[in-house]
């Protein structure tokens, strides 16, 4: 074990899954949009325009605190944040920092490692996104379609011990927050966007080291590769000798590595004083007592739960619980497949995930193609034996094509399984009589030759036979061919 420890945490910006921006009428909507197309004179920061602030926003922020078990305060406000920076129409951006609306949550999160871990969040409080800015050749371009378009920013406690942690409690936020509806959640869209707190100390250090932040990570992929990158950098500068500055860096994706931007600002640098033109954000206890008892239950509760009642692994009950529509789907197949759990969390995780992966489409329209009564009911035909696994496996892809139940594909494409003696009993002997050659090895005491005659049979009953039955008869009829004179 190294003598380093790796010290994480997280500062997330979340995008609000709002039709309008924060403090305008504009469209929020921006991916896709003509540029300098969704913009107005309070957006653009044009002078004499008043915030009116978004009472949607508002309420997916206190959904997000509640989420995330924060204490919602009643007298949140909001403050300005100064900075000069293109990307910035009016000189400062409209944030909370005295008054944030939430502050002392908890996420617990699975570590992808066979436990649960519990990160603590530090607060979360309502902010506007920026506009977007794209660096050319010819020089930048600013979008500020974006400008003004709701975030919560989620800052965590420095609990994060390592880059798989810190990408695992990035991956439960994401879902969390898709799950209550509060974002997209499309990372490679920019709805969320993170920035690492990174330090390394000696592990029998009390104090935390000086810490270097990398900026606007959007994929867990980076997050992963920028800490990882961080945690050798720092380590190799106090190896030699060297001091940490508190900067802030970059990540450069192609080259793999961050790089220095500039000498971290404090917060005194950014001035904060509260905003002059917005009212103090008072919220309505009752209100907000009542968004706690209507927040859904999240996802690593329905993982725990899935493992608990249905004796399912960490892995499978994760999967299950991957999202929202997911999640009802499979309780909606228990409530109507009364075989055993572990069979039906597999069928899902393995053939299901797999065709709606190929499929690249949204998880709600794929599982939709296979209601739960459909699939229930093939695999009620797999335990009912009447159709074999591998065919089931064909079946459902059919299924999956054009929304048929597993009787009618079955029908239309004669996949039933061949169960009869009879019929079974035929094929055996054909295929016998065929392979003269692996019938001598196996009477020479090579009974692996019998692998290859049930190969055989399978082949000739396209795979509907069940393979234990077709070596049974194998073998009687090579003992029986045995006997005879
Ligand atoms: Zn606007
Ligand atoms: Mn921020």
């Amino acid at each position: 074990m190294s003598v380093y420890e790796l010290v994480v945490g997280l500062e997330t910006h979340v995008q609000l899954l709002t039709a309008s921006k924060m403090f305008c009428g504009c469209s929020a909507e921006y991916n896709g949009a003509e540029p300098n197309s969704r913009v107005c004179p309070v957006c653009l920061g044009l002078p004499g325009t008043l915030p009116m602030p978004n009472e949607r926003a508002v309420e997916l922020a206190v959904q997000t605190g509640l989420a995330l078990g924060c204490r919602i305060t009643t007298h949140a406000h909001f403050d300005r944040k100064n900075y000069h920076y293109p990307d910035l129409p009016k000189g400062y951006q409209i944030s909370q920092h005295s008054a944030p609306l939430g502050t002392d949550g908890a996420l617990e999160f699975d570590d992808g490692a066979g436990s649960f871990r519990t990160v603590g969040i530090q607060q979360v409080h309502l902010e506007e996104d920026t506009a977007k800015l794209t660096h050319g050749e010819d020089g930048t371009l600013a979008d500020f379609n974006r400008a003004g378009v709701p975030l919560v920013e989620i800052v965590t406690h420095p609990q994060l011990r390592s880059p798989s942690e810190a990408s695992a409690y990035m991956e439960t936020l994401r879902r969390a927050l898709t799950w209550i509806g509060a974002t997209t959640g499309d990372m490679s869209a920019g709805a969320l966007r993170v920035d690492v707190n990174v330090s390394v100390r000696h592990r029998d250090q009390a104090e935390l080291g000086v810490k270097v932040e990398v900026k606007n990570l959007n994929s867990l992929a980076a997050v992963r590769s920028a800490l990882a990158y961080e945690h050798d950098r720092l380590i190799a500068l106090l190896e030699s000798g060297g001091t940490v500055r508190q900067e802030t860096r970059g990540w450069d994706e192609g080259q793999g590595r961050t790089v220095g931007q500039r000498s971290k600002e404090y917060a005194h640098d950014y001035r904060y004083f509260p905003e002059p033109n917005l009212p103090p954000l008072a919220l309505d206890p009752s209100w907000v007592d009542e968004l706690r008892t209507t927040l859904p239950e999240l996802p690593t509760e329905r993982q725990k739960r899935f493992m608990a009642e249905l004796s399912l692994d960490h892995e499978a009950a994760r999967l299950l619980a991957r999202d929202r529509p997911t999640a009802q789907y499979v309780e909606a197949c228990l409530a109507i497949y009364d075989g055993p759990a572990a069979n039906l969390a597999g069928w899902i995780t393995g053939q299901l995930f797999g065709l709606i992966n190929a499929a690249r489409i949204d998880t709600t329209a794929a599982l939709a193609r296979v209601p739960p009564n459909n699939l229930a009911e093939l695999l009620s035909l797999i335990d009912a034996e009447r159709l074999t696994p591998s065919a089931a496996k064909a079946v459902l892809a059919r299924m999956f094509e054009d929304g048929s139940t597993a009787p009618a594909v079955i029908e239309r494409e004669g996949l039933a399984q061949v169960t009869s003696g009879s019929a079974l009993a035929s094929i055996v002997a054909e295929v016998l009589e065929a392979n003269p050659k692996a019938v001598a090895d196996y009477r020479r005491s090579k009974p692996t030759a019998i692998g290859f005659l049930v190969g055989g049979v399978m082949r000739a009953t396209r795979g509907q036979a069940d393979a234990q039955e077709v070596r049974l008869l194998l073998e009687q009829a090579l003992e029986s061919q045995d006997q005879e004179p």
